[in-house]
């Protein structure tokens, strides 16, 4: 067990970040961010900052040796250095190396046992026109690597065909796969201990616009809630053969022949923000709880319902009228620029 006054190190100073820090802070522990930013959103609420490429290995055994556990709140990391953090680093550097590459996640969340939707790995226009002879359309291409809030995503279909989609994702290696005619979208977060147990929150229902996440609900409505228990029992088996400590998040689409996974994270998730205020302890608690292997925290609802929009771009603005409204829980993230498509915050009501 790694007590209270430790120094937990944090690779990524986004606003997963910080909300880890302000948990970890809760608990007792220092934090240290490890980031290329001069003044990440996570360094104003932590004590310690090392502004450092994520390649740099003098600086990454340097905070090895200054932290008594690491951990990663951003996927598009470089893997091989963070060898350097052997077992302090928690999840472990496979957890990041599987989900970070879109490829290698499909064919192990099929190896776990469970569904995504049909896909091809492309690595040219040939293979995504093949792709679309064989699994037909409308299908998303999406690069392999350094995808995030649908940024390097094209679809092909009614609004785009294949040469324009293949440029507009800049020829990168990619997949296509197939698009899902989901009835809803939800999530599958769960906190796993190093000694196998492990705890899941009720699902968030998610609704994304442009690929974005804009709001989670939670309880699901009845369609994918009947989904849940497979999409568990899979979400379990993923994180058991990734051998992953903490919270592991899995996205899904209730889709009418039953839940195809979409993408999995290492880590805490957007659409776990709701618990913070909503569940009896939040992702990030529970995080931070797990890698210092204290006790599971209880994980139920506080009342009937939460429910999470994001803040984002200009929406941020808004933020004199949501600081005024009764019950409302603001976060701002504390990020100057309010660039559109940028989570700026979020705001989490709780309802009876
Ligand atoms: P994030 O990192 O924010 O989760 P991302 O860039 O990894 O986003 P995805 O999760 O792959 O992107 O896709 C974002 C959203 O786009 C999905 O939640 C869904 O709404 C839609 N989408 C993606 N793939 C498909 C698909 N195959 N069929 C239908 N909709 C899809
Ligand atoms: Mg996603």
């Amino acid at each position: 067990m790694i007590g209270p006054s430790s120094t937990i190190g944090i690779i990524g100073g986004g606003q997963l970040g910080r909300m880890l820090a302000i948990a970890a802070a809760q608990l007792g522990y220092k934090c240290h961010i490890f980031d290329p930013g001069g003044h990440p959103p996570a360094a104003d609420v932590a004590a310690y900052l090392t502004s450092a490429p994520f390649d740099d290995l003098a600086a990454l055994d340097k905070f090895r040796d200054a932290v008594d556990v690491a951990t990663y709140e951003f996927e598009n990391l470089p893997v091989e250095p963070l060898a350097r953090l052997g077992e302090k680093l928690r999840p472990g550097a496979r957890s990041l190396a599987i989900a970070q590459d879109r490829a290698t996640e499909k064919e192990f969340i099929e190896r776990c046992g469970a569904r995504v939707a049909p896909w091809r790995a492309v690595a040219s226009l040939d293979d995504v026109h093949a792709a679309t002879a064989e699994l037909g359309t409308p299908i998303v291409l999406k690069t392999r690597r350094y995808g995030y809030d649908g940024k390097g995503q094209a679809w092909i279909g009614a609004e785009g065909d294949a040469e324009t989609a293949w440029a507009a994702i800049g020829e990168e290696p990619a997949v296509a796969e197939t698009g899902v005619d989901f009835v809803a979208e939800f999530s599958v977060i769960l906190a796993r201990w190093a000694d196998g147990r492990h705890v899941f929150w009720d699902s968030p229902q998610n609704e994304h616009r442009d690929g974005i996440l804009r709001r989670s609900t939670v309880p699901c409505t009845d369609v994918a809630a009947a989904q849940i228990a497979d999409a568990r029992e899979a979400a379990l088996a993923i994180a058991e053969a990734l051998g992953h400590v903490g919270v592991l998040t899995v996205e899904y689409f209730a889709s009418p022949g039953g839940p195809l996974v979409n993408e999995i994270a290492p880590r805490v998730h957007n659409s776990g923000h709701w618990t913070i205020e909503g569940a009896v302890t939040s992702q990030f608690e529970q995080h931070i709880r797990a890698i210092c292997d204290l006790p599971p925290g209880v994980t139920g609802l506080m009342r009937g319902r939460a429910i999470m929009d994001n803040l984002i771009g200009a929406e941020v603005e808004r933020w004199p009228e949501l600081v005024a409204e009764r019950g409302a829980h603001v976060h701002l993230y504390g990020k100057d620029e309010a660039r559109p498509g940028r989570k700026m915050g979020h705001v989490t009501r709780i309802r009876r």
